[in-house]
């Protein structure tokens, strides 16, 4: 029996999906639509590539995903970031793991990614054509036929579909024109605009730890002042897990911050006037809030630069705690993240079985990384759905 494999898509999901499958005995060819394979790698994590992240227990890294998260358990399971390292090193590609977790080549390079993709797939005999856009599929009782943009047809057993995230609906137009529906897109890991001056005049101040909430949702993490408003893990993870809602708030919403989440702020002020009664408020940060950021809160709080501790009336103690506390800041808009960015929406993922990424509505049809309705916070777990989807289909495929 034939196996034609056609992989629409040469990205990180399509090109793990070929080389695996290839290796256990598929014929593959991958169609890629630009003149260039792997775009995405060669930009990723700063020219780095943050190829995954050091967690190693399925259901703690599929927590990771602000959508596919239980659908990822499963196949977490059969390939997670452990098995993505020994993939890797057995391809003589070694890795390093920072202090927060991520992972990255020892060359510092994501050309040590595409040089090692592009030589696997040539190994194991993977068909490579670039000006290849796949403009439509069809399937009948004898397989899948795949139209290019050229005009030219090519037959195939089975489809993949790695085409990657769909910014604009169109981008999953094969998806759809298949049967399978896409939830809408919508970004995801973003920073936002925030138009109060004192933030502005705080650019390039990380502030750690701070709990942020907006839109019913509640995050801690490093906070990072920018010159445009508010950035950092913290607001990123914040954006990635209320991509829908904070979309169907036009990006205009009231974020309130606790910057002493894990402390009392009463007992913290108390303390300071007992230590310090002659000293000025302003001048008497907290830990770990920076003097300027002290200096901003204390103003904000309506507090006179010349007040000191023994001479805060009850009223404005309490306005510095609410400061302290609950800061209320208005955001006007987002600005999409310049080391990672992803959409959030994609094809629907009861549509699809995990266990192979085949589609449950179209024998033979498989689907693989960004293109689906998955999306992970930064630090490498984007790719690592990408390897996973692409491992479970690629195998799928070969023994299909
Ligand atoms: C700047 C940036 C940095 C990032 N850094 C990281 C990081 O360090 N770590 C991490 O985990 N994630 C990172 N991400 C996210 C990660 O890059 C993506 O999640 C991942 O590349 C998605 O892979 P994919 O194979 O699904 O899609 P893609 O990489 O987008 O590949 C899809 C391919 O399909 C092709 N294609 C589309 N339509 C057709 C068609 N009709 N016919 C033929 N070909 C077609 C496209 O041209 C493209 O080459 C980053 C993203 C960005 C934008």
């Amino acid at each position: 029996m034939s196996n034609r494999v056609v992989i629409v898509g040469g990205g990180a999901a399509g090109f793990f999906a070929a080389i695996t499958c290839a290796e256990a005995g598929g014929h593959v060819t991958i169609l890629e639509k630009t003149g260039h394979f792997l775009s995405k790698v060669k930009i990723s994590g700063g020219g780095r590539c943050n190829v995954t992240h050091a967690c190693f227990d399925p259901r703690q890294l599929a927590t990771h995903f602000p959508r596919g998260e239980r659908p990822l358990i499963g196949p977490l399971q059969a390939f997670q970031p452990r098995d993505t390292i020994e993939w890797f090193k057995r391809r003589g590609v070694l890795m390093y793991t920072q202090d927060d977790g991520c992972l990255f080549p020892v060359s510092d390079s994501s050309q040590t990614i595409i040089d090692c993709f592009i030589e696997s797939a040539e190994t194991a005999g993977v068909k490579l054509r670039v000006n290849a856009g796949v403009e439509s599929i069809t399937r009948d009782d004898t397989g899948f036929t795949l139209t290019l943009q050229s005009g030219e047809t090519l037959q195939a057993d089975r489809v993949m579909l790695a085409t990657g995230g769909c910014r604009v609906p169109a981008m999953g137009a094969l998806a759809v024109s298949l049967g399978h529906t896409l939830e809408p897109p919508v970004p995801s890991l973003f920073t936002f605009h925030v138009d109060t001056p004192w933030v502005h005049e705080l650019a390039g101040i990380v502030i750690e730890p701070v709990e942020v909430a907006a839109a019913g949702l509640r995050e801690t993490g490093i906070l990072l002042f920018t010159h445009w408003g508010v950035s950092g893990p913290v607001i990123l993870r914040l954006s990635a897990w209320g991509a829908r809602k904070l979309a169907g708030l036009d990006y205009t919403f009231p974020l309130t911050i606790n910057w002493l989440p894990r402390r009392n702020a009463e007992n913290e002020l108390d303390a300071r006037r007992a230590e310090n009664p002659a000293k000025l408020v302003v001048n008497t940060p907290i830990a770990p809030l920076t003097a300027r950021l002290w200096e901003a809160l204390v103003l904000a709080a309506g507090i006179p630069r010349g007040t000191r501790w023994s001479e805060l009336s009850k009223a404005l103690r309490h306005r510095l705690v609410q400061q302290l506390v609950r800061t209320d800041l208005p955001v006007t808009g987002k600005t999409m993240n310049k080391d990672e960015f992803v959409t959030c929406g994609g094809v629907r993922l009861s549509e699809l079985n995990f266990k192979t990424m085949e589609s449950k509505l179209v024998p033979g049809l498989y689907f693989g990384g960004e293109l689906l309705d998955i999306d992970g916070i930064t630090g490498g777990f984007n790719f690592q759905s990408c390897w996973t989807t692409g491992w479970l289909a690629g195998n799928a495929m070969a023994s299909a």
